[in-house]
């Protein structure tokens, strides 16, 4: 894959696709993490004279202007973060104005695109829908950058259909996530422990399949665990679950028990009567969580046996908070397997939008961990082995 350090940008617009997909509450900023991480590649672009063209989406405005999803906050923040000014055209993403702006960057200048997904064409399943967009992008510039490492599981316009379109390259920040999810694939270091949690079951019991082939132990928290407890029999109350997905996991188990991968799941819950931080709440056994609760955390006996399993290990990869970590009765357990990362002196990465937010919230210091992938989606995919879209494109 080539890299930034292989163009030559001076005086030249170069598109940089970035992930600035932060989170908003009523049109503030709560974590500016991805735009941070973005900073590197447009500033080593801007320090060799290029105009900087940037373009990301934000939220799923699908493919119509809804101005609660306009990029405007971001770039403000964004020209705070660069001390510089950032050309910005509010609702236009490719219009006459964006295009105006962008033919009045100075060397070294950076503008923002508006959210690339008022924009029908960047997600469409269409290839001639998003090949159109893509055309009308990629006429703003005459290099193009992948650096939304967020976004390379997704086949759209701005991610799939721009680079092939220009020369092109990986920005640093796809450069380094590609890197690490390299030695999390090849020549791992062993013990390889995976903690996997969050909310969205049926999509991280996909990347369980390939971690079977891969990993020595892999702890389940967090939404999913309820799917696994209740695959063994037991009562999960109103807890998150996936009946359809209760065989999937039957046979995961019985295939971690064939090729000798422990499977480390919970031994007590934190257990209350509504999804609320001042619901009536208790630790209670996994095998006994009563009927009329749900479980909202892993229990302290669990946090300390998973920091146990992840002590001895070389290489750790952290997905999904164990908890509702948002509301602190329920933020335990995903401080005890944050901080089992930190003592373990392993190779750490943490994927995830809501982990690594999760890890900043509860006042972890984020140098404290080797990687802190900025893609959840994509990190997951990429361990199941499937190929991305937007990196096979910066590929050839
Ligand atoms: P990530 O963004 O790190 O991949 P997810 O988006 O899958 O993680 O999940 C994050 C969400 O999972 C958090 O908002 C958290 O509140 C929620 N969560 C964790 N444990 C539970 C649980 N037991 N029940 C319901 N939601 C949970
Ligand atoms: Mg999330």
């Amino acid at each position: 894959m080539r890299t930034i350090d292989d163009l030559d940008v001076a005086g030249r617009r170069v598109l940089v696709r970035a992930d600035l997909n932060v989170p908003l509450q009523d049109g503030t900023i709560t974590d500016d993490g991805r735009i941070r991480a973005s900073l590197p590649t447009i500033e080593a672009l801007r320090s060799r004279g290029a105009k900087v063209i940037v373009c990301a989406h934000l939220g799923r405005p699908k493919g119509e202007v809804k101005p609660e999803f306009s990029l405007a906050p971001v770039a403000g923040r964004l020209g705070e973060l660069l001390g510089a000014d950032v050309a910005f055209q509010p609702l236009d993403v490719v219009g006459d104005s964006a295009r105006a702006a962008v033919d009045g960057l100075a060397d070294g200048g950076v503008a923002l695109l508006e959210n690339l997904r008022f924009e029908p064409g960047e997600t469409s399943k269409d290839d001639a829908d998003r090949g159109a967009f893509a055309d009308r992008l990629a006429v703003l510039a005459e290099i193009y950058v992948g650096d939304g490492f967020g976004a390379v599981h997704r086949k759209h316009a701005s991610v799939y259909d721009v680079p092939e379109r220009l020369p092109h390259a990986a920005g640093g920040l796809i450069a380094a996530e590609v890197e690490v999810l390299k030695r999390l694939t090849e020549d791992v270091e062993r013990p390889y422990a995976v903690a996997l949690g969050g909310s969205k079951v049926s999509d991280k019991l996909g990347v369980i399949d390939n971690l079977l082939g891969k990993a020595d132990r892999i702890l389940i928290g967090g939404g999913m665990v309820f799917t696994f407890l209740k695959a063994q029999g037991h009562e999960v109350g109103e807890s998150l679950l996936e009946e359809d997905q209760l065989d999937t996991v039957r046979e995961y188990l019985r295939r971690a028990e064939e090729t000798g991968v422990e499977f480390v799941l919970p031994v007590d819950i934190v257990a209350a009567t509504a999804f609320a931080a001042d619901a009536d709440h208790g630790v209670v056994a996994a095998d006994a969580i009563p009927s009329d609760r749900l479980g909202l955390d892993i229990g302290p006996e669990s946090g300390k046996l998973f920091a146990a399993r992840l002590a001895d290990a070389r290489t750790v990869f952290w997905n999904g908070p164990m908890g509702v970590f948002e509301m602190e009765p329920y933020s335990h357990g995903t401080r005890a397997v944050a901080q089992g990362l930190i003592d373990s002196g392993a190779f750490t990465v943490v994927g995830g939008g809501d982990s690594a937010a999760a890890v900043r919230r509860l006042g972890f210091d984020e140098a404290a961990f080797s990687h802190i992938s900025t893609g959840g989606g994509a990190s997951l995919e990429y361990l199941e082995g499937r190929t991305l879209p937007g990196l096979q494109a910066l590929e050839d």
